[in-house]
């Protein structure tokens, strides 16, 4: 019988140009000069992340698994020489293309490799239409793998080691990036309508590091290795569950062993955790979704964020207010108003991402109920309203 062997890969480079199989900015593979400092051109810092996601799954299963990250195409070719059983391949949506191609070359060269497509980009509706494949996973990637592998999934998850960014520079001279990035958990129970995060994990937090020690721990690891005191936590509330926060603080100052931390998190926790005590927790920075003055969600309900921004940002805490435009109540004046709005908290950095009805959420769900989608081409196209 072969030895099952798993090639984890992200999608081919290059990134950020407009070719058959991408399209241009949108593709662009950073995250602050794509999303944050875009506007602030040759003064924005650059930097890109790894695919993390790829190295957690490596690491915790028993099938042997080579990562290959953001490779270019010759790089994915010769990688797929050294003999593996299957390809696990992570996407977003608008790298279909790029998969489609890198399906193609497999089936073409490789037929009896088996090929698993992970990451966000499963939820494109048709998705059997436009790339050949034989599994999806879909939610959390792990359990789902040991699972697929007939391996034990009740054993606990290791957490790795990653350096991030990948790179980092400005005005064009680069610094050896000293940081580490925790993955703590996934998806969130929040619900926000638009949010395809909450979707994807069904409305419920899925963690990965489960106790504030956890976390210490893997902050001691990657100290260890890497010389790493700032982290970067991926995960899209991270303060949701307080108690957790509360017992790295504890560890920390038992150990006597103090790091810092930039997290996403939503204003309703961070009012109940309160500013003092992120303050005494090491945050250095945090991601707030604002969204919308008028089209409120439950998150931001009775908080004055102007306020709790000013506290924050007082408080040597840098603030990046996430908002979003082109939604229904938006018209050439009100959209205006909702920008000046936004920039009228007062935050360091402003994030404004469009309304985007992805599927599987329950704003996709709700304007096809109501046949507003757009049909134009390949179904993809369909959820620009
Ligand atoms: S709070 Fe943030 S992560 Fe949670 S559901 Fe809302 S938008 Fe998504």
């Amino acid at each position: 019988m072969t030895q099952n062997k798993l090639l984890l890969t992200s999608i081919f480079g290059p990134y950020g140009i407009s070719d058959e199989y991408a399209e241009g900015a949108g593709m662009q593979m950073e995250l602050l000069n794509n999303q944050i400092t875009r506007e602030q051109g040759i003064h924005s810092p650059r930097q890109s992340y790894w695919s993390f996601g790829l190295y957690l799954l490596a690491i915790n299963i028993s099938v042997p698994a080579a990562v290959l990250d953001f490779p270019l195409w010759d790089d994915f070719t010769k990688e797929l020489k050294q003999g593996y059983t299957h390809i696990g391949i992570s996407f977003i949506v608008p790298n279909v293309y790029k998969v489609k191609r890198m399906t193609e070359y497999i089936r073409t060269h490789y037929p009896g490799m088996k090929i698993i497509l992970g990451g966000y980009g499963t939820i494109i509706p048709n998705l059997d239409e436009i790339v050949s494949y034989d599994e999806l996973c879909k939610g959390e990637g792990v359990m789902w793998l040991r699972d697929y592998f007939g391996e034990p999934t009740d054993v606990p998850v290791k957490h790795p080691v990653l350096n991030g960014p990948a790179y980092e520079s400005i005005y064009g001279f680069s610094s050896k990036p000293k940081g580490s990035v925790l993955l703590t958990g996934l998806g969130c129970n929040n619900g926000c309508v638009f949010c395809i995060t909450t979707h994807q994990f069904k409305k419920k937090y899925i963690p990965l590091l489960e106790t504030g020690k956890d976390i210490f721990q893997a902050c001691q690891n990657a100290k260890m290795e890497l010389g790493s005191s700032g982290f970067t936590i991926m995960d899209e509330n991270f303060l949701k569950i307080p108690l957790r926060a509360r017992q790295l603080l504890k560890e920390m100052q038992t150990q006597k062993r103090p790091y810092v931390f930039d997290i996403f998190s939503s204003a309703e926790v961070i009012q109940e955790v309160g500013v003092d005590f992120l303050v005494r927790l090491g945050v250095r920075m945090i991601w707030v979704g604002v969204e919308s003055k008028i089209n409120s969600h439950a998150k931001t309900k009775g908080i004055d964020l102007k306020k709790l921004f000013n506290k924050l940002q007082s408080n040597g805490i840098v603030v990046i207010a996430s908002a979003i435009l082109f939604q229904d109540h938006h018209d050439p004046e009100t959209i205006q108003d909702e920008i000046d709005w936004v920039i009228s908290l007062g935050s360091n950095l402003v994030q404004f991402m469009n309304y985007t009805p992805f599927p599987t959420t329950a704003l996709y769900d709700g304007l096809k109920k109501e046949g507003r989608l757009k049909k134009c081409g390949l179904q993809i196209s369909e959820w620009r309203r």
